[in-house]
C-alpha cells in the first residue's frame, strides 16, 4: 500500500480550515513513509479552493465532479472508497467534524481498515502508523497502532495540525467517477439558521460558565440570576448546550465560541477538556470551581476552589444580593 489521501471539506462555497490542516497531518505521514500525498476535492471546481489546497507536500489534487454543490455523505463515502482503492492508499485522513463523521467511519467499515477518531498527534514508526487520541473522558492519551491493517482511516481534530504555509506544485487531475447509483440516495433540503442571540459571549469581558457539574437543567435559572448579579454573561460547556439546558450560542470551545474578549472566566463544574480549553485557556484570569482536585482545568486556572459549586453559589448569592 502507498499513498495518503486527504479529503477536503467545504460548505456553502467556503473551504474549511480543516482541509489545509489535514494536509499538515498528511505531510507528517508522507515524511515518515515517503508515500505520495493526494487531496480529494469532491463536488467543487472552485479555482480558489485548488489554489489554497496546492500546498507544499501535496502531489496531486483530485477533483471529483458531482451534480449537487451540497455535502452528501453517501457520495463522499463512495468516492473516497473508490479513490482510496485506486490509489492504493495506506491512510485516509478526514476532518473530525460533522461531515467527516458522517462518512469516515462508513469508509473504514467498507474498506475493512483500521480506524481512530478525534486524532490529535500522528507518527509512523517503521512504516506503521501510530495515532494519538484521548480516552476515558479525556483523562488519558492513547496511542493506537493498527497491526496487520493495510489501510487506516483517521478523523483528525480541528485546529491541531499546522497547515503548510508554502505553495506547492501539485498535479491537478479529475476523476470522472460514475456515481449514478449513489447520487440521489439522499438530498439536501435546506440550511436551518440558528436563531440570532441577543448576546455574544465572544464580546463579554466576564463569563460565568457552567458545566455538567450543575447536574440538572433545573439549576440553570439559578445560575442565570447569579451571573446577572455578578455582572457576568452566562456561558457553558458543550454537555450543557447539547442537553438543551442552554442554547448553543452560550457554548465555549472548539465547536462553540472562543471567549475572545474575556478577562475573567469563572468555571463552575467544568473539567477542562481540551475542546473546552480551546475557547478559554488564553483568558487572563481563570477561576475554577470543581470538587475533583485532579480536574485538568486547575492547571490553567490562576485561582482554584475545590468545593461544591452549589455551596459557592450560596455564598456568592449572600454576598451579591
Ligand atoms: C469534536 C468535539 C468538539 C467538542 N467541542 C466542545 C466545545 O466546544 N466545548 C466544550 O465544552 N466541549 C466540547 N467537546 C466536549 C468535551 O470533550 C468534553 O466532553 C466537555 O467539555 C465536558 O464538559 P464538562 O466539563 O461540563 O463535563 P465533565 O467533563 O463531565 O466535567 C464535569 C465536572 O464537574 C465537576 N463537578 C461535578 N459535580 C460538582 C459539584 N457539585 N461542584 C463542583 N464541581 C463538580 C466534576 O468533577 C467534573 O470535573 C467537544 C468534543 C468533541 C469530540
Amino acid at each position: 500500500m502507498a499513498g495518503i489521501l486527504i479529503v477536503a471539506e467545504h460548505i456553502r462555497g467556503e473551504l474549511r480550515d480543516i482541509s489545509t490542516e489535514l494536509i499538515g497531518a498528511g505531510a507528517i505521514l508522507k515524511k515518515a513513509t515517503g508515500d505520495p500525498l493526494h487531496v480529494l476535492l469532491i463536488g467543487s471546481d472552485d479555482a480558489a479552493f485548488i489554489d489554497r489546497l496546492n500546498r507544499e507536500g501535496v502531489d496531486e489534487i483530485i477533483g471529483v465532479p458531482v451534480d449537487s454543490p451540497h455535502f452528501d455523505a453517501a457520495l463522499y463515502e463512495e468516492a473516497v472508497c473508490r479513490i482510496a482503492e485506486e490509489r492504493q492508499c495506506r491512510a485516509v485522513l478526514v476532518g473530525h467534524s460533522v461531515n467527516g463523521m458522517a462518512f469516515g467511519p462508513a469508509v473504514a467499515a467498507r474498506l475493512g481498515s483500521g480506524f481512530a477518531s478525534d486524532v490529535f498527534a500522528l507518527a509512523a514508526e517503521g512504516g506503521e502508523i501510530v495515532a494519538t487520541r484521548s480516552g476515558y473522558g479525556a483523562k488519558v492519551q492513547v496511542e493506537v497502532g493498527f497491526p496487520e491493517k493495510g489501510i487506516v482511516v483517521l478523523t483528525i481534530r480541528g485546529a491541531t495540525f499546522a497547515a503548510p504555509e508554502a505553495a506547492g506544485s501539485a498535479e491537478v487531475t479529475t476523476a470522472a467517477l460514475d456515481l449514478a447509483e449513489t447520487e440521489g440516495v439522499s438530498s439536501h433540503l435546506e440550511y436551518l439558521e440558528a436563531p440570532p442571540a441577543d448576546f455574544d459571549i465572544a464580546k463579554s469581558e466576564f463569563l460565568c460558565s457552567i458545566g455538567r457539574g450543575i447536574k440538572d437543567g433545573d439549576a440553570v435559572p439559578r445560575f442565570k440570576q447569579l451571573a446577572e448579579r455578578l455582572g457576568a454573561t452566562l456561558s457553558c460547556s458543550r454537555p450543557v448546550a447539547d442537553s438543551g439546558w442552554l442554547s448553543k450560542p452560550h457554548q465555549v470551545g472548539q465547536s462553540g465560541k472562543v471567549a475572545a474578549s474575556c478577562k475573567l472566566y469563572l468555571a463552575l463544574g467544568i473539567s477542562g477538556a481540551v475542546q473546552h480549553l480551546f475557547g478559554m485557556k488564553h483568558v487572563e484570569t481563570i477561576i475554577a470551581v470543581n470538587t475533583d482536585p485532579e480536574a485538568p482545568i486547575f492547571k490553567y486556572a490562576q485561582y482554584g476552589a475545590c468545593v461544591d459549586l452549589f455551596e459557592l453559589a450560596d455564598a456568592l448569592e449572600k454576598q451579591f444580593n
